[in-house]
Order: C-alpha cells, then structure tokens, then sequence
C-alpha cells in the first residue's frame, strides 16, 4: 500500500490509540506479533477498568493502563505518567494540569493544539451518541465489529494540523472472529452474548457474561474455552498484518500506542469474558508504542 506521504505544515506528531478491544497480555505476547514489537517493548500493564466503556473513558482522559509502582502516589504518578504525552505528541510543554478543567483528551488536542480529532470504535457501547464522543471532529461506529482493516483505509491525514485518531478494534472481543469468518460458524456459548446490532441488547445485558449454571449443566467446557482462547491469539496475529498496513499507510510524524481496554478470563477461576470480574486476568493488558520510522 502507498504512503500517504503529506508535506506536513505542523510540528509535532500525528496520534493513534490503537485499542484492542478485550485482549488481555499473555493472548497478545502468545501471537508474538512481529510487527507491532517494531514499535517498542511490549510492557505487561493494568487497566483501571474491567469494561469497555470505563475503560475508554480513562484513556479519554488520558490515563494510560498503568504499571501498577509502589510506594508513589496515584497523582504522582499520572502526573510523571501524563507526560509521556509529550514525547507522544512531539511537543514540551504539556503536564497533567493542562488538561484541567474539562479533563477530556480529545478536546484538548482539538482546542489547545489544533488536532484533527478522530475515532473510529467497533463496540456498539461506544457508539457516536455516547459521552464518550466530546471533543471528536469526526466519530465513527464501524459497520462491522470486527475489521480494523476497513478503519486504516478510512485514515485521513491532514496537511495542515496533527490527527488523533482513536481506533477501538474489535477482532479480539468475543466471538474473536477475523472479519471474512461468517457469523453462522462463530462459537456460541450459551448464555453470552458477545456483539450487537442494536445498542439495547449491549446496554440491557450483553456483557453480563457470568451465566448461573444449572444442577444439569457444566458451566464451562474447558476444551471450548481453550478454543476461545485461541481464537483471541489467532485474532492477535492477524491483527499484526493489519498493524503492517497501518504502518504503511501514516506519514513520519506519527506515533502509535497499541493496547487493550482490559482483559478476558477464559475459564480461569470459574470466570468467562470480562466486565463484573475480579481478576488479574481481566486487568492485565498489553502496552507498547513508539513512532516506527
Ligand atoms: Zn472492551
């Protein structure tokens, strides 16, 4: 694919968050996905929420999942955190107080450094008419759940201002399918419902995911979650070769920041999924970022 090679009028970087939505760590560092790594160390890190929209509303407001040190305080620490936004944005001279009053990330790249601010999100709980969506110049709900492909030929770049673009990529959620897999053959677990046309099957209880087992019936069949499991791995490796296409496709000044919004038990437990989990599991998610060229 071509580079979209723009004779950039700003300093500073273009931005994109790319999520994966519900990949915990050891799935991730299992698909040993060779090019993403080109963008740095993979660093095991904890989410500070157990579900997508929590989840995204942190990095929203810019907390980055977090590497969990002792002996520091928490405003201490996402304050020497939040600086890492300088290195990631190419400037100097932002902190964590910058953000105050709105405390919103995307409105201040919009309002304060004249950002072209973008999401594109998979997860119909993070469709456009959610709060979520402040301070976006555009905000996009994918058509489908499960094609981070159809989101890096949707980048636009422009000339005159730095991008963020949000990408919540959805290849790794429940049913952890690759996007040319019909949906007629994607695992079913009874009593889970992983992905919804409509916004009130998501709201009303799609990730509820704990089902009570009955005296006849075998909550968890451990063969089947191991082949989830590895329907996630898979969906991690496939995603480095559209991680490939990305890094094709943005101009120089860009860094990337790929991870995941939380976890995933696969029968560890006694838990499937994620949301009402207490789990390592569920908040250990993968973090890496760098420019690549
Ligand atoms: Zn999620």
């Amino acid at each position: 694919m071509p580079s979209i090679q723009t004779k950039k009028r700003f300093s500073g970087n273009n931005y994109i968050l790319v999520i994966f939505d519900s990949c915990r760590y050891d799935s991730f560092v299992a698909a040993k996905p060779k090019t993403i790594k080109k963008l740095g160390k993979v660093e095991a890190r904890w989410s500070y929420a157990s579900w997508t929209s929590p989840s995204h509303y942190n990095f929203m407001i810019g907390l980055m999942p977090h590497s969990s040190p002792k002996n520091v305080y928490a405003s201490e620490y996402y304050k020497k955190d939040f600086l890492k936004f300088n290195e990631r944005l190419g400037v100097d001279n932002i902190e964590f107080k910058s953000l105050v009053p709105k405390l919103y990330l995307p409105s201040f790249l919009k309002e304060n450094l004249g950002y072209q601010t973008n999401a594109m999100v998979s997860l119909p709980v993070l469709n456009p008419r959610t709060v979520l969506n402040s301070g976006f110049d555009s905000y996009k709900l994918m058509d489908k759940h499960n094609d981070m492909r159809a989101m890096v030929k949707g980048l636009q770049f422009n000339q005159e201002k730095p991008s963020f673009y949000l990408m919540n990529v959805g290849e790794t959620h429940y049913p952890y399918a690759l996007p040319d897999e019909p949906p007629d053959q994607w695992p079913r677990i009874s009593g889970v419902h992983g992905v919804f046309k409509h916004l009130d099957d998501e709201v009303v209880g799609g990730k509820l995911l704990v089902k009570k087992k009955s005296k006849d019936e075998k909550f968890f069949d451990n063969n089947r979650l191991e082949e989830l499991r590895q329907r996630q791995i898979k969906a991690v490796k496939y995603l480095d070769r559209v991680v490939e296409e990305l890094f094709d496709t943005v101009p120089k000044n860009t860094f990337i920041t790929i991870t995941a919004d939380h976890g995933e038990l696969f029968g560890e437990d006694g838990y499937f999924g994620h949301g009402p989990v207490q789990h390592e599991k569920v908040f250990q998610v993968p973090f890496v970022e760098g420019k690549i060229r």
